[in-house]
C-alpha cells in the first residue's frame, strides 16, 4: 500500500495527525470525531512512508478488545507486527522476560484480585478494618497504589484532598501495609505492583532500559484522559529522554477517576511537551445529527471548560426516544421488543448495543431477551448466572434448599444467606465491590418477587436454575449488553441506555459535584456510542412494590424538545387489580391512597404504617397471584387503608 492511500479517507485534520509521524503529538476531540482511526492511519502511514519500523510502535489502548482491533485494522492497513497492548499487558510481557535475567527466579504470580489477602489481613489489623467490607479497602488500595501513595504517606494525603477513607485512615494505613506484606510474603504481584515494578527495572537496570528502549522508539496512547499517575509513570520510564509520543483522548469522555485517572496528562501535555503538535478534530463521523445535538446538550448542561462541540457528518436519522416504565421487568421487556422492532426494520443484532450503569442491571435484560428469543452477549463482564458471586450464591441456596422445610420464609432466608457473603444493608463505595452487591441485591429482589407469588426455597432454587440454563445457550451474534464503562471507545448503530434514575445514573454512592459531573459524563459516554438510534429509558420501581425512583436530573433539559416523552406501553403480562379495606389502627377511619409507595400515614394521625402496610400489601399479592395461576403482575388501585 502507498502511502498516499492511507491518507485517502481522511478529513485534512485527520491527515495532519497521520502526517505528524513524530511526536510529540496530541489529539484533543471529542467522541465519534475518529481519533482512534486517526492514529491507525498514523502507524500505517508512519510504516509505510518508511519514517519507522512496525516492531519498534507500541501503541497503547484501554482494552484487550481494543488493543485487537487496532492490530485488526493495521493488518488491513498493510502494517503487520506493530505491538498494541494494554498497560497491563504490556508491563507483563516485559515483565516476565526480564524477571529471571534480572532478578533470576520464576517472577511472582499474578492475583486478579485483593480480597483473600484482605480477608487474611483485616481480622487481625483492627476493629473497624474486621467490620468493614473488604472489596471497600481493596478498592481504596488500588486508588492508592494508582497515584502512587504509600502507606506511610497515605493519611497525610487524604486528609490534604479531603477523601474519607472507608475505615478512619491510621487503620486503613495498617491495612494498606499489612496487605503489602503479606503479598510479598506469598511472593504475589497485583495489577499496580506490575506496573511499578517494570517501570523500577527499568530504572534501576541500565541493561533493561538499554534493550526496552531499542526496541519501542515510538509510542501511541489512545484514549488517553483516563490515564492514571502509575500508568503515565510507566510510559515516562519507557520514553526515557525521547519524546516521540502521539497521545489522543477527550477530556469530556474522563469515566476512570475513581482508579486516579485525571484527564490533566491529556489537557496538560502541550504545556509538559512545548513544541507539540496540538490538533483538534471537530467533525463527528459516527452518529447522527439527532444523537450528535443531544450529546452537545449534555455538555452544555454539564458546562464542560472543555468546548469540544460536536459538528455532524451524517444524515439525518430518527430522534431520540425517552421512555418512562412501570418496573425494570416492564423497561426490559420493551426495550426487547423494540429490538426486535429494529431486527425487523434492517438493523441487526449485532449492531444493537444496551448500556448500563452497573453490571448487575444485565439481570433483566438477559431475562427479557432469553425470554423473547433474542440473542445477545454481555461485554465487560461475565452474564449474570456466570459471576463469581452468583455462583456462590446458587450454591449456597442450593445447599440451603435441600434442607429448607417449603413453610421456611423465602425472603429473610434468601437474606440471611447473601448476607453471608457480602449483602450488606448499604451498597459499599464502588467499583467491582459495588457489582457484587448489586448481583446479590438482583438475587435477593427476585426472591422478595417470588415470595409474593408464595413460592419457597427449592422453588426459588429451581427458578434460578431455569434462568441459568436459558441464559447459557450458546450465542453466535446478539445484542450487546455492557456496562457504560465497558462501552467506551465502541459503536452501534442502535443503542439502548437503560435504568437512567436517580441512584443508578448518577449512582447512589456518587456524593461530591466532581463525582457527579464524572456519572454525567457516562451519560455522555453513552449517547455517543449510537450511529442512529438512541433511546432512554427508565422505571419508576425495580420491581412491582418496590421502592419509587426518580428519572435522572441529567435528563432535566434533555428530554424536551427535539426528544420525545411517551407513556410505555403495559407489560405484556396479566394485570389484576386488587382492592382493600384498611382502617388506621389509631382512629379507626378509613383512608384512601391511589399507589402503594404513597400509603403508610394516617392522614389523621401521625402515625406511620409503612412496613406493617406494606406487608399486608405483599401478603394480598401473594394471594392474589396463586389465584391467577399464572406469573401475574398485581396493581393496587384505590386501595384504602
Ligand atoms: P471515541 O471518542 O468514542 O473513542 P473516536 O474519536 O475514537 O471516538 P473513531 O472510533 O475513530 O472515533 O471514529 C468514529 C466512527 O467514524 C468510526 O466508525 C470511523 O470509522 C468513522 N470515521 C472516522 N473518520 C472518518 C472519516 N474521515 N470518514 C468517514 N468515516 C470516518
Ligand atoms: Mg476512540
Amino acid at each position: 500500500m502507498e502511502p498516499a492511500d492511507v491518507l485517502a479517507g481522511l478529513d485534512p485534520e485527520q491527515r495532519e495527525v497521520a502526517q505528524a509521524v513524530r511526536g510529540p503529538v496530541c489529539v484533543l476531540a471529542g467522541a465519534g470525531t475518529g481519533k482512534t482511526r486517526a492514529i491507525t492511519h498514523r502507524i500505517a502511514y508512519a510504516v509505510h512512508s518508511g519514517a519507522v519500523e512496525a516492531t519498534g510502535v507500541l501503541a497503547v489502548t484501554f482494552t484487550t478488545r481494543a488493543a485487537g482491533e487496532l492490530r485488526q485494522r493495521l493488518r488491513a492497513l498493510g502494517v503487520p507486527g506493530v505491538q498494541a497492548r494494554t498497560f497491563h499487558a504490556a508491563a507483563l510481557r516485559q515483565l516476565t522476560y526480564f524477571w529471571p535475567r534480572v532478578i533470576g527466579g520464576d517472577p511472582p504470580a499474578v492475583i486478579e484480585s485483593k480480597l483473600p489477602l484482605l480477608r487474611t489481613v483485616c481480622r487481625s489489623v483492627g476493629r473497624e478494618a474486621a467490620q468493614a467490607e473488604p472489596r471497600d479497602l481493596a478498592a481504596e488500595i488500588e486508588w492508592a497504589k494508582a497515584g502512587q501513595i504509600y502507606p506511610e504517606d497515605y493519611a497525610e494525603a487524604v486528609k490534604k484532598i479531603g477523601r474519607t477513607p472507608p475505615v478512619p485512615a491510621e487503620e486503613m494505613v495498617r491495612v494498606y501495609e499489612a496487605y503489602e506484606a503479606l503479598r510479598r510474603e506469598r511472593h504475589l504481584l497485583d495489577f499496580e505492583t506490575i506496573l511499578e515494578l517494570t517501570a523500577a527495572l527499568i530504572t534501576e537496570h541500565g541493561e533493561v532500559a538499554a534493550q526496552v528502549r531499542q526496541q519501542y522508539r515510538h509510542f501511541v496512547v489512545d484514549e488517553y484522559q483516563d490515564v492514571n499517575p502509575l500508568q503515565k509513570l510507566l510510559l515516562d520510564t519507557w520514553l526515557g529522554d525521547r519524546d516521540d509520543l502521539c497521545v489522543v483522548g477527550d477530556p469530556n469522555q474522563t469515566i476512570y477517576s475513581f482508579t486516579g485517572a485525571t484527564s490533566h496528562y491529556l489537557t496538560g501535555f502541550p504545556v509538559e511537551h512545548p513544541g507539540a503538535t496540538v490538533i483538534k478534530l471537530v467533525r463527528d463521523y459516527r452518529s447522527t445529527p439527532q444523537v450528535v445535538a443531544l450529546a452537545n446538550r449534555v455538555l452544555e448542561v454539564a458546562r464542560s471548560p472543555h468546548r469540544l462541540s460536536l459538528v455532524a457528518q451524517r444524515p439525518d436519522g430518527p430522534e431520540p426516544a425517552f421512555t418512562e416504565y412501570a418496573d425494570e421487568a416492564a423497561e426490559a421487556a420493551g426495550v426487547a421488543r423494540a429490538v426486535r422492532a429494529l431486527a425487523d426494520r434492517g438493523v441487526p443484532l449485532r449492531e444493537t448495543a444496551v448500556l448500563f450503569r452497573v453490571n448487575a442491571q444485565s439481570q433483566a435484560y438477559e431475562q427479557a431477551f432469553a425470554e423473547a428469543g433474542i440473542p445477545y452477549l454481555v461485554r465487560g463482564a461475565d452474564r449474570f448466572f456466570e459471576r463469581p458471586e452468583v455462583r456462590k450464591a446458587v450454591v449456597l441456596l442450593r445447599g440451603a434448599a435441600r434442607s429448607a422445610g417449603a413453610g421456611d420464609d423465602l425472603a429473610p432466608a434468601v437474606h440471611h444467606i447473601l448476607s453471608g457473603i457480602g449483602l450488606t444493608p448499604e451498597p459499599p463505595a464502588g467499583g467491582r465491590a459495588r457489582e457484587e452487591w448489586e448481583s446479590l441485591r438482583a438475587l435477593a429482589e427476585l426472591a422478595e418477587d417470588l415470595a409474593a407469588r408464595g413460592a419457597g426455597l427449592p422453588g426459588f432454587v429451581a427458578e434460578l436454575e431455569r434462568r441459568a440454563a436459558e441464559q447459557h445457550a450458546p450465542e453466535v451474534e446478539g445484542v450487546t449488553l455492557a456496562s457504560l464503562h465497558a462501552a467506551k471507545g465502541l459503536e452501534w448503530d442502535a443503542v439502548f441506555l437503560v435504568g437512567v434514575t436517580e441512584g443508578m445514573l448518577p449512582i447512589v454512592h456518587a456524593k461530591t459535584p466532581e463525582q457527579i459531573e464524572e456519572e454525567r459524563r457516562l451519560l455522555y459516554v453513552g449517547v455517543t456510542r449510537a450511529r442512529v438510534h438512541l433511546a432512554v429509558s427508565w422505571a419508576l420501581v425495580r420491581s412491582p412494590g418496590g421502592r419509587p425512583r426518580r428519572p435522572s436530573r441529567f435528563l432535566d433539559g434533555l428530554t424536551g424538545r427535539p426528544a420525545r416523552v411517551r407513556a410505555s406501553a403495559p407489560a405484556p403480562r396479566e394485570r389484576r387489580t386488587v382492592a382493600a379495606t384498611v382502617s388506621c389502627r389509631v382512629c379507626g377511619k378509613t383512608l384512601a391512597a391511589a399507589a402503594e409507595q404513597k400509603l403508610g400515614r394516617c392522614a389523621a394521625c401521625p402515625v406511620d404504617y409503612d412496613e406493617a402496610l406494606l406487608e399486608r400489601l405483599k401478603a394480598w399479592r401473594a394471594a392474589a397471584a396463586k389465584e391467577a395461576k399464572v406469573p401475574s403482575y398485581v396493581v393496587f388501585t384505590d386501595v384504602t387503608l
